[in-house]
């Protein structure tokens, strides 16, 4: 499960199921190590304006798609399962 969150700068995406909080150090997508500051966090009063990480961006698509290509493989070995055993 993928998410994104603001810090140092820019809105990084991260994987897992909890966002950080403050204070906090996540590993991006792209590889960064960022901090999270108070002012990152929305539910603390904080604002999203800094920009989307292209290099986290690029990295949600690609692991987006691999995800797909896997569960459609799965889907139709399935369907070749099903077919064998008629
Ligand atoms: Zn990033």
């Amino acid at each position: 499960m993928f998410k994104w969150q603001q810090a140092e700068g820019k809105r990084h995406a991260l994987e897992g199921p909890f966002a950080p909080r403050p204070e906090e150090t996540f590993t991006a997508l792209c590889g960064a190590e960022v901090t999270v500051a108070r002012s990152d966090v929305p539910q603390l009063g904080g604002h999203w304006f800094d920009p989307t990480c292209p290099e986290c961006a690029a990295e949600w698509l690609r692991r987006a798609e691999a995800l797909r290509a896997e569960l459609s493989r799965a889907q139709s070995s399935q369907v070749e399962r099903v077919w064998c055993a008629v």
